[in-house]
């Protein structure tokens, strides 16, 4: 099915993308596995380091923090321009996005327009159709295939200098959140040692335990969001609703409702589907941060209603 995102893409103007057609991100696969598998095996230490109340509250504010770039920034602001934004905001929300380590926003949201011109079909970078759960899962992000950013699907991102180089330097924001996380525990343990906290640990809770937790649900998305759960619309792909990844996720286990209208910058339909990025984005919009939400056509929350009464 022709989604309307995916004619919003095709149509949007072909302006001369400043970067190459084709760019190569900084280094192969391999040099992006090794970090990932790191940060993985990192969360091991925690035997070692232990845990305390601080240093897992900064692990879900952080998980939550993060989670929220992902979801409002590269994926319903960048990936479908579902509301606007200044430069200025947008530069800050691609940061806030880059900081979980999931690339810069330019390769995001290339490969995830392209996710939806070919959902669950030969061209889709992550379907566990094609290609099974696990390579939809994780492995895709290291295909070969995978590496370049067609920076033609991108032209209105790549327009601006600052999201080029931030894709371009995708790792200095994590290197710099890391470090950050380690700072903030070693203060925090030499200024108030009744907290029981330290450099170590808070890293291993602040960053690495929350940014795996950020990557599985993330991508669990884009497996589990197409295989498990219910399909309220007969989208032409697998796209499934799915309550429990929504919760994780602020909102985008509303997969199947997502594919149903791409371009909208809100996944719940229904009153009970909690959303929390579109009440987010709701209360930005309030106080003048994020503006022209653009809400889902009242004819689909109606065909929704209904659908979900039938079921
Ligand atoms: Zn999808
Ligand atoms: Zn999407």
């Amino acid at each position: 099915m022709m989604t309307t995102d995916t004619l919003s893409v095709q149509r949007a103007p072909r302006i001369e993308a400043p970067v190459a057609a084709k760019t190569e991100s900084i280094g192969g696969s391999w040099k992006l596995g090794v970090p990932f598998l790191l940060v993985h095996l990192s969360c091991i230490a925690v035997i070692w380091v232990g845990w305390s109340p601080v240093a897992v509250a900064v692990c879900v504010g952080m998980y939550l923090v993060r989670m929220f770039g992902i979801t409002a920034f590269y994926h319903r602001c960048f990936s479908h321009r579902a509301f606007k934004v200044s430069r200025s905001v947008q530069f800050v929300g691609a940061c806030v996005a880059a900081s979980a380590a999931q690339r810069g926003p330019l390769w995001w949201s290339a490969h995830h327009r392209r996710h939806h011109r070919a959902t669950d079909r030969p061209g889709d970078p992550h379907s566990p159709v094609q290609d099974g759960l696990a390579y939809s899962h994780v492995f895709w992000m290291f295909a070969p295939a995978n590496q370049a950013t067609d920076a033609e699907l991108v032209a209105d991102l790549a327009a601006y200098r600052e999201m080029r180089l931030l894709d371009r330097y995708h790792h200095v924001v994590p290197a710099v959140t890391l470090l950050a996380m380690l700072g903030t525990g070693y203060l925090l343990g030499w200024l108030w040692p009744g907290l029981h906290t330290s450099g170590p640990q808070m890293l291993v809770w602040g960053f690495c335990i929350s940014t795996v937790l950020v990557y599985q649900l993330t991508f669990a998305v884009n497996s589990l969001g197409h295989r498990i759960g219910q399909r309220r619309f007969e989208t032409n792909d697998a796209s499934h609703n799915n309550w429990w990844l929504a919760l994780a996720t602020l909102g985008e286990g509303w997969h199947n409702n997502h594919h149903r209208f791409p371009a909208g910058a809100r996944a719940g339909f229904n009153v009970w589907e909690l959303d929390p990025t579109w009440l987010i984005l709701r209360g930005l919009q309030r106080i003048g941060v994020v503006h022209d939400l653009r809400p889902v056509p009242p004819t689909i929350l109606a065909d929704s209603r209904r659908r979900a009464k039938a079921a």
